[in-house]
């Protein structure tokens, strides 16, 4: 699948989906989750009540009301804990269930921020060699672009090397 990296507000971007890093209540969340519940408007809280949560590495699909996308898919990332725990899997399902559930959705394009990379605490340099090898490993019906939207530059810095690691390892 194609991959794009863009530096930026997420709740501003344009897709047919857009991936919220939640946590597992799909309610008050801050970081990026306030700012998607923000620019979506209430009824975006409204529609998560009714679906009483959802696991670690699993995702739920919403509308996205005031943003410019079709569907919001929530994603509760894994909080970082040392490496111990299943971290790495998880952030992995995090990422594939996302682009599954938009690819039976018939989205086109999806966006992502870095999941877990925030209040979880997933070093960035492990969760961007994570997020970029399981983009590129899937092949939808739908699904042509997924874009990482990193809200800042160091985000962006390891997102980019990560692309760069993947595009060297197929050229040797
Ligand atoms: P988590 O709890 O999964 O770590 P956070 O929201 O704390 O989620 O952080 C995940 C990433 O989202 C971080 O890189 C953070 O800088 C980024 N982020 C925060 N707000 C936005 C936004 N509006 N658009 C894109 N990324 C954002």
């Amino acid at each position: 699948m194609q991959i794009e990296l863009f530096e930026g507000d997420i709740t501003r971007f344009a897709a047919d989906a857009i991936v919220n890093a939640a946590n597992t209540s799909l309610l008050d969340g801050g970081g990026v989750d306030g700012a998607i519940h923000r620019a979506a408007g209430p009824e975006l809280l409204a529609e998560c009540r009714t679906l009483h949560g959802c696991a670690t590495g699993q995702a739920k699909r919403t509308g996205a009301y005031r943003l410019p996308a079709r569907y919001v898919i929530h994603t509760p990332g894994p909080i970082w804990h040392g490496g111990h725990q299943n971290e790495a899997a998880l952030l992995q399902s995090c990422y594939t269930q996302c682009l599954r559930l938009a690819d039976d959705s018939g989205c086109r394009s999806i966006a992502f921020p870095s999941i877990s990379t925030g209040v979880y605490r997933f070093p960035l340099d492990l969760a961007a060699p994570i997020a970029i090898q399981t983009l590129a490993a899937f092949s939808g019906v739908c699904l042509q672009k997924a874009t990482m939207v990193c809200f800042d530059a160091v985000t962006y810095a390891a997102y980019q090397q990560a692309v760069q690691a993947l595009d060297d390892a197929h050229e040797a």
